[in-house]
């Protein structure tokens, strides 16, 4: 029987492609596009369609330069009532996003929160005494 041994190899089952997990993507991507979109459209319905930082008013044709910013820079963060949104034009929330990356690089969040959050935790006179006897000697 050893001819007999020889089978054409057969399509094994439970190789299929990763179909699913494509379509996995692809619905999170669409998620999140129609997310993106929605916040968008919801804040330009709910707001003005005025740049709440220079009052540039916009139409439907240069609407396209009206963006939503999210006051507390968290894209996650979507409330319907809109009061994570403000709508800027491009230019003001250029300028937004650059305030926001100069205030994390001087390592504040917010400058409005608390002026001395180090205070309670290292005091601004601990080497004074250094200092002081470092500049008689
Ligand atoms: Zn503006
Ligand atoms: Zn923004």
């Amino acid at each position: 029987m050893a001819i007999g041994s020889y089978s054409t190899p057969r399509p094994r089952k439970g190789l299929k492609r990763p179909e699913r997990l494509d379509s996995l993507v692809r619905d999170a991507r669409q998620n999140r596009d129609t997310r993106m979109a929605g916040y968008r459209e919801q804040s330009l319905r709910i707001h003005p369609l005025v740049c709440a930082r220079c009052g540039r008013v916009f139409e439907r044709d240069n609407l396209v330069e009206l963006t939503v910013h999210h006051k507390d820079h968290n894209h996650d963060h979507n409330p319907p009532d809109g009061s994570n949104w403000e709508n800027l034009c491009i230019y003001c929330h250029d300028n937004e996003h650059a305030r926001q990356v100069e205030y994390q690089a001087r390592g504040g969040d917010d400058g409005a929160a608390d002026p001395e959050p180090a205070a309670a935790t290292h005091s601004p006179f601990a080497n004074l005494k250094e200092l002081l006897a470092g500049n008689k000697l």
